[in-house]
């Protein structure tokens, strides 16, 4: 057996550390000069769009032996709109850290590699096929899959992020939702300490949103954040990044090629959470490889949080920033708040639920 991994991120490291669980080597082929080569930023997972795993952090852990350290967890999360705010609190989730970084996951996930991995080696599928049994596409981008089989774009979205000076709470996370600035989207800030924070905007590049202009709508978030921390934020750096895919695969693999990550449809269309399933694609990779399990039943349950989420993104898109209020306000009602935080019920439903009655009258 002959395999290679294509991409060390998060999905073809966690494939390769449980390749060398089972005993397992792959050749390893990142185009970078090292794990986590990109600027630094700080990503989240939270627990109630990731059910039945509560704790992804430690599920990985006791399940399947990888070990990381998160920045902090999050212990509250502040929803804020147009003329409303509301909070969520309980254990939620984890902060984490990405690119250059000293604890970014992929840096962590890396550490724990016997192996090595060939950096600055920028490689297709087409280029290795006939020198390889098994082949892992990790590459994060969804163009890569689309030269093997139909990839079903949902949406593009952009980008736009800076790292902040500020005063913040570490296990704080702010969440913004007011279509003046997030067209379709969101706004968030994600501390990486109690001085450092990520402030991210993020919508989806459809046509009536390229028409307005980029720059307006960061000042207008950026403002808007300062104002609503009562606090004069300091950008120290700068990162945007657009025609980032979200879609899925029309198949996990074609004989035995597997798509894992981005590649595979790991991002959730709502939150554009994708790092614990991109890890989790790679894993159940990894096992299908060492003759564990199929893949293809591996990731059932994935297309099927995909589709969800799908569905939660389509109903938030048709709210107004009235509507929008109005969810806020709904999260402070004791009931919704109670199923939200629930570990039985799946938040990602729940979510749905509440929108419905939107997407009726429409
Ligand atoms: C700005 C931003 C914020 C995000 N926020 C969150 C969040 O808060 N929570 C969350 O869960 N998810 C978030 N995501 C999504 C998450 O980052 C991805 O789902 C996850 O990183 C995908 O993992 P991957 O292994 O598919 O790709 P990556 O982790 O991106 O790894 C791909 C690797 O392949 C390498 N590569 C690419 N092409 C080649 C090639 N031809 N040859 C060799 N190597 C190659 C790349 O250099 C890279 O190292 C965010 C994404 C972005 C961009």
């Amino acid at each position: 057996m002959k395999i290679a991994i294509i991409g060390a991120g998060l999905s073809g490291l966690a494939c390769a550390l449980t390749l060398e669980k089972h005993g397992l080597k792959a050749d390893i082929f990142e185009k970078r000069g090292m794990a986590g080569d990109r600027f630094i930023y700080a990503e989240a997972i939270y627990s109630m769009f990731h059910s039945p795993f509560d704790d992804a952090v430690q599920y990985l852990s006791e399940e399947h032996a990888i070990d990381l350290k998160p920045a902090s967890n999050i212990q509250k999360t502040w929803i804020w709109t147009e003329n409303e705010c509301s909070s969520i609190e309980g254990c939620l989730g984890f902060i984490n850290m990405r690119g250059k970084h000293a604890l970014s996951f992929e840096k962590q996930l890396a550490d724990q590699l016997q192996g090595e991995i060939q950096f600055h080696q920028n490689v297709s599928h087409s280029e290795i096929s006939r020198s390889y049994t098994h082949i892992v596409l990790a590459t994060g981008d969804a163009a890569d899959t689309e030269k093997l089989q139909p990839y079903y774009r949902a949406l593009s979205v952009r980008f736009i992020g800076a790292v902040v000076k500020g005063k913040f709470e570490a296990m704080v996370v702010h969440t913004f939702f007011n279509n003046h600035y997030a067209p379709k989207g969101m706004g968030y800030l994600l501390p990486h300490s109690e001085q450092e924070a990520s402030l991210i905007l993020v919508y989806p590049q459809y046509p009536e949103n390229e028409m307005l202009k980029k720059e307006d709508l960061w000042e207008r978030f950026f403002l808007e954040c300062c104002r609503k921390l009562n606090q004069e934020l300091l950008i120290i750096s700068t990162f945007e990044l657009e025609d980032y895919q979200i879609g899925k695969t029309e198949t996990p693999r074609i004989g035995n090629t597997f798509f894992v990550g981005n590649c595979f449809g790991s991002i959730m269309p709502f939150f554009g959470f994708g790092q614990f399933e991109s890890m989790l694609t790679g894993i159940y990779a990894a096992h299908d490889i060492a003759g564990k399990g199929r893949y293809e039943e591996l990731v059932r349950p994935l297309y099927k949080s995909y589709h969800d989420s799908l569905t939660l993104r389509r109903g938030i898109e048709q709210l107004n920033n009235k509507q929008l209020d109005y969810l806020a306000a709904s999260i402070r009602k004791p009931l919704i708040r109670r199923l939200l935080l629930s570990k039985k019920i799946s938040g990602l439903k729940i979510a749905s639920r509440l929108i419905h009655p939107f997407q009726r009258k429409e």
